[in-house]
């Protein structure tokens, strides 16, 4: 440290607290980055890289300050933080070093700006707080202040609950963080505190206000998640079901939000994926959304003007949070302003057609106070509030005093400049104004060659190529004037703006409330449009019966149009819950089983259904297994995602819960796969009793509903029409005899010399099985429930080494043993 330069000491005594953040050093209109920093962000921002000085070679990076938001937010974007460090005095005002402190440290969770966020999605920070063996977890959104919190004990909720709410900042202890790299491959941002706070709440809280430098306060009350309030989907049945977005093209396009979203605000569009991805299982709370929807439905016009006057608000909940936290700017409280002018009309609608007491809108508060002290701001005011013109006149004496001051002044101006061509008699005189030389008199070159500045006492300012400019005592005068009042005029309005940002501040929580409120009635208006447009029906809850007929596909049916798509119903109860679906690929089979999902999902979040008629019961989980999500990034075998998947299922399912198998053992071989999807058939049978869909290809299976009586075989129909195959898409009851694969190929248009060569080879092969059949299905009818349960246990005892087993370890087994038996 001994040879660096006073400034470099500065900066490397402040870069010392901030390791983990790039450091944004100001240095005048720049802000560099030196050492480490500079070489890495000149790799990711495309800056150039320099060195300091030519001697000491400390590598060097800048931005200038005004463009430095891009850049700044391409380095969140890509999971780093940016710690800034301002000047703290007026470098020509001191001598010596200017003193420099971090202002705040921007990171990717605690952003509360209008940029590097994503309009329609949260923008969560998370902080896992490890309390012996209870996981505690609380999340927030800093810039809408919405905060949630929840505990388990159970590893695999946490794990669910986490890649739900796939937060982009996490902060925890370090036993959190081994919890967290164990449980994903690509953890976001993680930062590691000190084990100093008391829970996750204030370890969260003492995070983020370190970051920011300041105390926040438009976080609302913490909400907490009951995880057994929602019905239950695991991350990857969100993704496998495409509820938020396609599963190839990671777009909205052809997901349940964007089949659903006919929302008008920004707050509305979070708050549906937030609905979608946590539906109901209270009925009383879906009857109610129910209700709300088909009011909405039956009221076509006060539904328009609801929608029209929603069209009219902007993001609310941003910025209110942007408000509290201080950094909101002329256009976004004239946005706010205008967001509320529409909200009177929103009130009268809901009261006319009786909305107005329903709990959703209970309290509806329209704001009117706030719409007024808003009033004052000018609706063409510019951006940033440094450069006056916020204000409408009439609102402050002093301001509307040195606005006429100004205004007067450029009559005076206008007037003078008329004198003054008649005195020097130059007619083409102009008069102008530029930020460095102030107002200036101006002569073309020609005038200015035989015109005796002198005697009229004009002073030169400056010369151009074709002309002259000049100053004089008068203009002089004036021109103090009239930037005195400009520079008075503009502090004036920075001072009442600030005021009435801490004034309306006061008023946070209401303007959550009824954004809130807004939020959830533009979901619901955007459900009563679904529901019209598709011609949804309301479906009715039962005890367990599930009657679903002439279903369809909402996200296949809109892609292919209604009349080309093919009804199907569903048919379960007590008796008949599982049913085992079979059909040539291609036929149907996965959008048949998706569709119960789509519908039960609808449903739950008060939606209508695409269906005839619809019975159904309140479901608490979903379970999926369906091809095609494989994490390859992850490194784990399609089978092995897929065994995790199947034991979720069989694990947490109950009676109550949905379970979708698409084609379960396609990932390992042929009779591993069968025996896997047997087994798993039988346990659901016998142990869960969750009504359950199963399509497979192995034909073996479709005898299992001889000894599974609550097993129904069905089929997609499929055809073959003079050698061709044909799809109905329809599904039947029993089933399918052949599996058509050869032809589904030839639909394919493979060689004709390779599918005639299959069509040997199948004969042959169903030739050489025809009489082990008879064996096989023998074999499995013999193998008892009992002895199966035997052997495990028989496995478990081989396999102990006595010697080494403490007596406690000892006892916990035999009672595990015990408990298997039972
Ligand atoms: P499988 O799972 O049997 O291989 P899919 O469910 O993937 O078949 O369906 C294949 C295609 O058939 C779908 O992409 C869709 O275009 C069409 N399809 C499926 N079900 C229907 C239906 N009920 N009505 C009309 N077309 C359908």
């Amino acid at each position: 440290m001994s040879n660096v330069t006073p400034m470099m000491k500065q900066y490397l005594s402040i870069k010392e607290n901030y390791q983990d953040a790039f450091l944004f050093f100001r240095l005048g209109d720049f802000y560099e980055l030196f050492y480490d920093d500079a070489v890495e962000a000149a790799k990711l921002l495309e800056i150039t890289l320099t060195a300091r000085d030519k001697t000491s070679k400390v590598p060097m990076a800048g931005v200038p300050h005004h463009s430095a938001t891009r850049y700044i937010e391409k380095l969140i974007n890509l999971g780093h933080k940016v710690a800034i460090c301002e000047q703290m005095e007026d470098p020509k005002l001191v001598k010596g070093m200017v003193q420099r402190e971090v202002v705040r440290v921007i990171t990717p969770g605690t952003l509360i700006d209008d940029f590097g966020i994503e309009q329609d999605k949260s923008n969560y920070i998370l902080s896992l707080y490890v309390n012996k063996d209870t996981y505690e977890v609380v999340y927030g959104d800093i810039s809408t202040g919405d905060m949630y919190q929840f505990k388990t004990q159970d590893i695999d909720t946490l794990y669910t609950q986490l890649s739900r709410i796939n937060a982009r900042e996490i902060v925890t202890t370090n036993d959190g963080e081994t919890v967290l790299k164990n449980m994903f491959t690509d953890p976001p941002l993680i930062t590691v505190v000190e084990h100093s706070e008391e829970n996750a709440h204030t370890q969260l809280l003492s995070y983020i206000e370190t970051q920011n430098k300041q105390k926040l306060t438009h976080l609302k009350d913490i909400v907490e998640i009951n995880v057994d309030l929602h019905l239950k989907l695991s991350q990857s049945t969100i993704s496998n079901l495409e509820l938020v977005e396609n599963l190839q093209t990671k777009k909205q396009k052809g997901s349940l939000y964007w089949y659903l979203n006919q929302t008008e605000t920004p707050m509305g569009r979070r708050k549906l994926k937030r609905l979608i991805e946590s539906p109901l299982i209270d009925v009383n709370e879906i009857k109610n959304r129910q209700d709300v929807v088909q009011v909405l439905l039956d009221n076509f016009i006060e539904r328009e003007d609801i929608k029209a006057a929603l069209n009219n608000v902007y993001d609310i909940e941003r910025l209110t949070g942007r408000m509290s936290f201080g950094n909101i700017d002329v256009k976004g409280f004239v946005e706010l302003r205008d967001s509320l002018e529409g909200l009177p009309d929103v009130y009268r609608l809901l009261s006319s057609i009786g909305l107005i007491d329903n709990v959703l809108f209970k309290d509806f508060d329209v704001l009117s106070d706030v719409y007024s002290m808003l009033k004052v701001l000018k609706s063409d005011a510019p951006k940033t509030i440094r450069e006056g013109n916020i204000f409408e006149s009439g609102v402050s004496e002093k301001l509307d005093e040195l606005r006429d001051l100004q205004h007067n002044s450029r009559e005076w101006l206008e007037n003078y400049l008329e004198t003054e061509k008649e005195r020097t008699n130059i007619k083409n005189m102009k008069i102008g104004f530029n930020k460095v030389f102030g107002y200036f008199l101006e002569i073309s070159k020609g005038q200015a060659a035989t015109f005796n500045a002198e005697n009229f006492g004009y002073d030169r300012r400056q010369t151009l190529t074709n002309s002259e400019r000049y100053i004089t005592p008068e203009l002089k005068e004036m021109e103090d004037k009239i930037l005195k009042a400009e520079d008075e005029s503009v502090i004036l309005e920075y001072e009442m703006f600030v005021e009435l940002r801490d004034s309306v501040k006061l008023h946070t929580a209401r303007l959550q409330r009824t954004s809130e409120q807004l939020s959830i009635l533009d979901c619901l208006i955007s459900f009563a449009d679904v529901s019209n447009t598709h011609q949804l029906v309301r479906p009715t809850f039962t005890d367990g019966e599930l009657e679903i007929i002439d279903g369809r596909h909402p996200i296949v049916e809109k892609m292919l149009g209604e009349r080309t798509y093919v009804p199907n119903d569903v048919v379960m109860d007590n008796d008949t819950f599982i049913y085992l679906i079979t059909g040539p690929n291609m036929s149907g089979k996965s959008t048949y089983m998706r569709q119960v999902a789509m519908i039960t999902i609808m449903a739950q979040i008060g939606m209508n259904v695409p269906a005839s008629s619809c019975k159904i019961p309140v479901f608490d989980a979903i379970f999926t297994r369906i091809g095609a999500s494989d994490d390859l990034s992850s490194g784990k075998s399609t089978f092995m995602i897929e065994m995790m998947e199947a034991n979720d299922a069989l694990k947490h399912a109950t009676k109550n819960s949905l379970i979708i198998f698409d084609e379960l053992g396609r990932g390992t071989s042929t009779y591993d796969g069968m025996a896997l999807a047997e087994a798993m058939l039988k346990y659901i049978h016998n142990h869960i009793g969750a009504k359950t869909l199963f399509s497979t290809h192995y034909h073996e299976l479709t005898n299992l509903d001889a000894s599974l009586h609550h097993l129904m075989n069905v089929h997609v129909k499929a055809s073959e029409k003079n050698g061709k195959l044909e799809f109905q898409h329809k599904v039947e009851k029993g089933a399918v005899e052949k599996s058509y694969g050869i032809q589904v190929a030839e639909l394919a248009d493979l060689p004709r010399e390779v599918t005639i060569e299959a069509r040997k080879v199948l004969k042959r092969l169903e030739e050489a099985n025809y009489d082990k059949k008879e064996d096989v299905t023998q074999l499995e009818l013999s193998l008892e429930e009992d002895t199966e349960t035997f052997s495990v246990v028989e496995e478990k005892i081989k396999a102990l080494n006595v010697n080494y087993m403490s007596p406690i370890e000892a006892l916990t087994l035999l009672s595990e043993l015990q408990d298997e038996l039972k």
